[in-house]
């Protein structure tokens, strides 16, 4: 399923109008019918249903459902927000009241009650087109409607929501389901538009789909993708085949990262695992884990420091980063490996701190580097604040791998991955049960297993990312809870999950 920008939407409305020749109030017909079948059965057949419609092509939908639904015997009634029609909606209108259709004025004494007394509200004023915040009469529309007591749905975005980020929007409606036109806008995944959406369902309205799918810069990685690309077990294969991971991480305070890191490889697949820590960590990892091998590392103060007699040579991928500490001479080694290890690497913890002030050192490698920030990690490379990322966290998480050259995962509800050619994919699995220290750890083992297994290695990353919150999804519903899961639990989830892949 893909996810489209404003930009790339507008593309797709050019392509469909002017090269297919599907004419505008024609996509208005089609879009205005299905969000009409999709609203009943959700509501009762004696609602007051009120239809707010705007003066562009949200506002054209809207007369599509209030004339369906009005045709239908539901008892309907429009209000016109805004002036100045497009030639479409003003043609919807126009069918919409030649049927007998009421249309009420915004302005108008009786519009205030009329809203009191709605059971269902439908909010068609604003879609892709908003820009800035709301002007009147939207702005006092918006909070009016905000303030009903009324069971409210939205056309394609919640008026006064942007579509691709979350900056510069203040009064928008809160909708309880909002039906998107075709595809989900980043929007729908950004922690604070989100909770305008409501439950949110895509609507198909004859738009060219293999069009919008070539447009499309950001998709969400679903069950069916996980299926097609997740590789089998061969027969004849091996520990060698299987892949030789190096995980390096762990210290005197914080043994148990890298020992949760080291679990999830090896449950996640991988056939050989060397761990590369202090000789104390030895003895917690072992407890848990009798499979891994070890290499001992240089320590000063319950750190590991900087080698020369390093060797990466003999791994097919390697992780760096899980209760390292952020001295400069534990940084040393993070990018000693980053320069020397022609596998991937991936990053996380404090191995993303390391290269902070050294970013130059990601597109210098030869083979791919993967980092794996927590928005706060992602907020420290960027320089800037956790509130100020996470309203635009798309075109960041591009604009960085772009630049760096990396696969960038951006973690969170809504994970983002993102390939060095800005290509995005958006994980929807998981749940709040993972917000628990150690989750993190757990999914750099599963990446790390992964990446040694797939041929692709955005496929690799996604399916990590998927198969790491669905492990929390199925612990959630059979066994567990969302407060009381812990990370090492994930390793039992992994179980079925990989058994319903393979099925
Ligand atoms: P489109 O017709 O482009 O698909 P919409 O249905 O969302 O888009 O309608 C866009 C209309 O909304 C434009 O006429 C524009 O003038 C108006 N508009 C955009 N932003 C605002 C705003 N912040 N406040 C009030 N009106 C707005
Ligand atoms: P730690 O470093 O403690 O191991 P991180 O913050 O690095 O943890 O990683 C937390 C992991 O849990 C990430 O994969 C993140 O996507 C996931 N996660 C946290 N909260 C949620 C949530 N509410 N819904 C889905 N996934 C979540
Ligand atoms: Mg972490």
């Amino acid at each position: 399923m893909y996810i489209v920008t404003a930009k790339e939407m507008y593309e797709v409305d050019r392509y469909a109008m002017e090269d297919i020749g599907i004419v505008g109030s024609i996509l208005m017909e089609s879009a205005g019918r299905a969000i009409a079948e999709r609203m009943k059965p959700l509501i009762g057949t004696t609602d007051r249903i009120i239809v707010l419609c705007g003066s562009g092509n949200n506002g054209g939908d809207g007369y599509v459902v209030a004339r369906t639904l009005l045709n239908e015997g539901y008892d309907v009634a429009a209000v016109q927000v805004g002036r100045n029609l497009t030639a479409d909606a003003a043609m919807h209108q126009q069918v919409y009241d030649r049927l007998g259709g009421e249309v009420m004025d915004v302005e108008a004494d009786t519009f205030q009650a009329a809203l009191k007394e709605a059971d269902v509200i439908v909010d068609a004023m604003l879609g892709l087109g908003v820009r800035g915040k709301l002007k009147s009469p939207y702005k006092e529309t918006v909070q009016a409607v905000n303030e009903a007591d009324a069971l409210v749905f939205a056309i394609d975005l919640p008026s006064g929501v942007p579509a691709d980020d979350a900056s510069d929007f203040s009064e928008a409606i809160f909708a309880d389901h909002t039906f998107v036109i075709e595809a989900p806008k980043p929007s729908v995944f950004i922690q604070k538009t989100a909770a305008h959406y409501g439950k949110w369902h895509t609507v198909s309205i004859g738009l060219p789909v293999a069009y919008l799918g070539r447009q499309a810069g950001a998709r969400i990685w679903t069950k069916q993708d996980v299926k097609r690309s997740f590789p089998n077990r061969q027969p004849f294969s091996h520990k060698g085949t299987h892949g030789k991971g190096f995980l390096i991480g762990g210290g005197a305070e914080m043994p148990g990262s890298v020992t949760m890191s080291s679990m999830a490889a090896l449950r996640a697949g991988a056939g050989l695992l060397t761990v590369g820590t202090l000789r104390q960590v030895i003895p917690t990892v072992s407890a848990h884990l009798s499979e891994a091998t070890f290499a001992v590392l240089e320590g000063e103060n319950g750190v590991i420091v900087d080698s020369e007699t390093l060797d990466v040579s003999a791994y097919d991928g390697i992780v760096v980063g899980m209760g390292m500490g952020r001295g400069e001479a534990t940084a040393a080694l993070t990018k000693r490996v980053l320069e020397q290890a022609e596998v991937p690497v991936l990053l996380d913890a404090d191995g993303l701190h390391h290269i902070k002030s050294d970013l130059e050192i990601l597109r210098n490698r030869q083979a791919p580097t993967i980092l794996t920030p927590h928005p706060g990690e992602m907020a420290m490379l960027l320089d800037m604040k956790v509130p100020e990322l996470l309203e635009n966290p798309f075109e960041l998480a591009r604009k960085f791998a772009i630049v760096h050259q990396v696969h960038l995962v951006l973690k969170g509800t809504y994970t983002i991955i993102t390939a060095p050619d800005g290509s995005q994919i958006v994980n929807t699995t998981g749940n709040p049960g993972l917000g628990k220290g150690g989750s993190g750890d757990v999914l750099s083992g599963i990446l790390l297993a992964m990446q040694m297994q797939h041929e692709n290695l955005m496929e690799a990353i996604a399916n990590g990312v998927y198969v790491h919150g669905k492990a929390a999804d199925v612990l959630v519903k059979e066994m567990h809870s969302q407060q009381d899961l812990l990370a090492t639990d994930l390793m039992k989830g992994l179980a079925k999950v990989f058994r319903d892949i393979s099925d």
